[in-house]
């Protein structure tokens, strides 16, 4: 059994942060274009919010990935189940992700991209736990650097649910 245990972080806050980092993100992409490709369904929220507060030319896509192997941890290799809609080759690529925790995914989803040849390719997350990290990976953008917590809402789910709260809330075993 599970409940939703407290705020981690309010409405006002992420909206504060999604603010600041499309601040940064416009000032490093001034004058270029950029692709965001949010990546399902955990980022679809901050990925829609982040492509309005930024003011530039800016395009969205977005991929669905699935970790293989069981329990919470990922074992490094990504099944692409929605792949890119449009071809990257010479783009600004910016992938824009919910959370990472052991980096895997984002990491091998970057590999993946890389070969695609784009012009640049970063990564933006609106939530980082570092304490989990298994992967070497750079982050270009991180929102939060939160502990390690299991969160949900605004777009991320447990079991599918809690994606809609507006805050990120902190879900515990009862
Ligand atoms: P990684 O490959 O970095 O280990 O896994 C990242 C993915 O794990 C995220 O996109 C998310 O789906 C899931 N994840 C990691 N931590 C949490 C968490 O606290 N809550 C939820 N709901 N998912 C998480």
């Amino acid at each position: 059994m599970y409940k939703l245990s407290g705020v981690l972080l309010s409405e006002n806050e992420i909206k504060q942060k999604v603010n600041e980092l499309a601040q940064v993100i416009e000032s490093d992409y001034e004058g270029q274009d950029i692709l965001l490709v949010g990546i399902l369904k955990g980022a679809s929220v901050f990925v829609a919010d982040l492509m309005r507060a930024i003011k530039l030319d800016v395009n969205i896509d977005f991929m669905s990935v699935s970790s293989y192997g069981s329990g919470t941890t990922s074992s490094g290799t990504v099944k692409i189940l929605k792949d890119l809609d449009v071809d990257i080759d010479g783009k600004n690529v910016l992938i824009v992700e919910d959370i990472i925790d052991s980096g895997a995914t984002l990491r091998n989803l970057y590999d993946t991209l890389m070969t695609r040849n784009p012009k640049s390719l970063r990564l933006c997350t609106l939530l980082d736990k570092p304490s989990r990290r298994k992967v070497n990976i750079d982050v270009d953008y991180v929102g939060f650097v939160i502990e390690d917590k299991f969160i949900v809402g605004y777009g991320i789910d447990y079991d599918e649910k809690y994606r809609n709260l507006p805050y990120i809330g902190i879900v515990e075993d009862i």
